[in-house]
């Protein structure tokens, strides 16, 4: 059973379904309403969790009633979260999305994620060094980013960073991860490159070796030399949500089997998360994952 540290966001999602987007100043009736916990960070320690390794989760949630329900979510899947803060006075993350006519529009107030400081990474150091592999993303403070990042690395343990939303970073930063899992969009913004720039040019002036997640099309993996496909797996798609979670979460758990067969597995489990609705749904557990491989 591989350990997991992840060290990301905690968010709510407030979903409303409407006929439409209201104009601004107008009040609309809505369809229908929904709440789901969601964040990278919980997402990601939900799904590796479900894929049987023993997950740690290092993060925020705020003094509000959201805080309990998104510590109560991760517990009952669990995720350890001796190392989620309570940020007094502050709210937890929350998204708040808008879905109209196939579309959506969405705010999120970090809240507490904002607040996750590098100390509170510190604290978790024992469990870092103990780690098979690292997963953060970037819903957090960037110096926190950094902390984990040279954390991890002076430990010798894999770390991987999942640059989403995409920021520009140093080369340097880059240089400290074991793999950073981009898509094609977010790996142009940490080059600071031109969009329409090839994906596998991009991939082979990456400074770190880098797994590209493709869509329904699978991924694609370069350590050195010509970056590598693995094919998606046919899938019936419902919602895509959190399929890129989910790849992360498999990636890290499978990290041990070499990069062909994390990758592969990767593909397998997230194709699988597509299949059903919501973020969380479709996370495989460990025999849906074997079927589909078989
Ligand atoms: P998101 O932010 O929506 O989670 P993302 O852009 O981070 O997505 P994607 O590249 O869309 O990530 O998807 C991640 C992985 O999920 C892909 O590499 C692929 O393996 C799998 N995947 C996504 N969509 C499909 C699909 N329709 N069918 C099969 N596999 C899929």
């Amino acid at each position: 059973m591989p350990h997991i540290v992840v060290v990301g966001s905690i968010n709510m999602d407030l979903v409303t379904v409407a006929p439409r987007f209201p104009a601004p100043g107008e009040t609309l009736l809505g369809h229908r309403f929904l709440s789901a916990h969601g964040g990278k960070g919980g997402n990601q320690a939900v799904a590796a969790t479900r894929l049987g390794a023993e997950v740690h989760m290092v993060g925020a949630v705020g003094d509000d009633a959201f805080a309990q329900q998104l510590c109560e979510g991760l517990q009952q899947e669990g995720v350890d979260i001796s190392h989620v803060v309570r940020i007094d006075d502050c709210s937890s993350g929350t998204a708040s999305i808008t879905v109209a006519g196939g579309e959506n529009e969405i705010v999120v107030v970090p809240g507490a994620n904002a607040q996750l400081q590098p100390s509170h990474v510190a604290k978790a150091q024992h469990l870092i060094a103990g780690a098979d592999a690292v997963l953060v993303q970037m819903e957090i403070p960037l110096e926190t980013v950094e902390a984990t990042l040279r954390m991890a690395h002076a430990q010798r343990v894999p770390v991987i960073l999942n640059p989403a939303p995409a920021q520009r970073l140093p080369t340097e930063w880059l240089q400290l991860a074991r793999y950073i899992t981009p898509n094609q969009h977010e790996l142009a913004i940490l080059l600071g490159a031109d969009a329409d720039e090839d994906f596998r040019s991009l991939m082979r002036r990456t400074p770190c070796p880098v797994v590209l997640t493709h869509g329904a099309e699978g991924a694609w993996f370069r350590e050195q030399g010509e970056p590598q496909h693995q094919a998606g797996f046919a899938v019936e798609a419902v919602d895509s949500t959190g399929a890129g979670d989910t790849f992360n979460a498999a990636f890290a758990v499978f990290l041990q089997e070499g990069l062909p067969a994390a990758v592969r597995k990767a593909c397998a489990a997230a194709a699988l998360s597509v299949t059903h609705l919501g973020a969380r749904g479709g996370m495989p557990r460990p025999i849906e994952l074997d079927t589909l491989l078989a």
